[in-house]
């Protein structure tokens, strides 16, 4: 692949869930190393685009790449073939995503929460794992909480569990669905903090969030969405300040 190819491309990508159309050619450019933060009204379906790119949703037409490799599907002999579930499996965990709801294992301390999928899915050795689930935790903070259950860690702890948990397989990019939405106030910043620093080493993400004050700080690229479509793209000047789109303007000021 060529230093200009994106390593994240959806191209034309539609979805009905029965007779409604929630996504409508969708396409979608994401470089390497670049934060893209996507903003649009409830229902705008940004949910559905991030789990059509993360392969927990099918699409009606349309592609999706990782670094030029087409995802779900393969050519073989001029003809487009569902990959085999392994395949698919391989293919999921070069993505990470974080959830608004955590999604922990209530049964599973932090450190075996972020040491889980290495082992299971990537086959490396419990000990490696737990050595570098343990750095993960301490990247995000929570160091002294890597023997603590889900229960008894705070919303923001979660999440950040939730996020070393998402790292430890060294997703190519990792997809995050309004992180920040089920916590209360005063632990969203925790949650941003880890977030902004992800972007600063340069970890390709895809945000989707409410909070416009990170967006406009941390994104290279804001995509705003509506009814299923990409309405705007840009960056976040373009975006914030500049676009007279009135159906942006229109949403920003429904955010504040
Ligand atoms: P957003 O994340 O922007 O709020 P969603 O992607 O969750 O939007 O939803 C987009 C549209 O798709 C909405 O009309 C929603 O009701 C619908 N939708 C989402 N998930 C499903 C589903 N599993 N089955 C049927 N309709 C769905
Ligand atoms: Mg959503």
């Amino acid at each position: 692949m060529t230093a200009t190819t994106p390593l994240l491309s959806a191209s034309h990508v539609s979805k009905h869930f029965g007779h409604n159309l929630v996504l409508d050619d969708v396409s979608l450019d994401v470089a390497r190393g670049e934060t893209v933060v996507l903003i649009g009204p409830s229902g705008a379906g940004k949910s559905t685009l991030l789990r059509t790119l993360n392969m927990l949703e099918t699409i009606d037409s349309g592609s999706i790449t990782l670094d030029g490799e087409l995802m779900g599907f393969e050519e073989v002999g001029g003809r487009l073939l569902h990959r085999s579930k392994k395949d698919v499996t391989r293919q999921r965990a070069r993505l990470g995503m974080v959830f608004q709801q955590f999604n922990l294992f209530p049964h599973m301390t932090a450190l075996e929460n972020v040491a889980h999928a290495p082992v299971h899915v990537r086959g490396m050795k419990t000990k490696a794992a737990r050595a570098a689930a343990t750095a993960l935790l301490e990247r995000v903070g929570l160091a002294d909480r890597a023997g603590h259950y889900p229960s008894e860690l705070s919303g923001g702890q979660q999440q950040r569990v939730a996020i070393a948990r998402a790292l430890a397989i060294q997703p190519e990019v990792l997809l995050f669905d309004e992180p920040t939405s089920a916590l209360d106030p005063e632990l969203v910043e925790d949650v941003l903090h880890v977030m902004r620093e992800l972007s600063e080493q340069g970890q390709t993400m895809i945000i989707v969030t409410h909070e416009m004050g990170f967006a406009r700080d941390v994104a290279d690229r804001v995509v705003f969405m509506t009814e299923g479509a990409v309405r705007e793209v840009g960056t976040p000047e373009q975006i914030f300040r500049d676009s007279e789109n009135v159906r942006l303007r229109a949403f920003l000021s429904s955010v504040g």
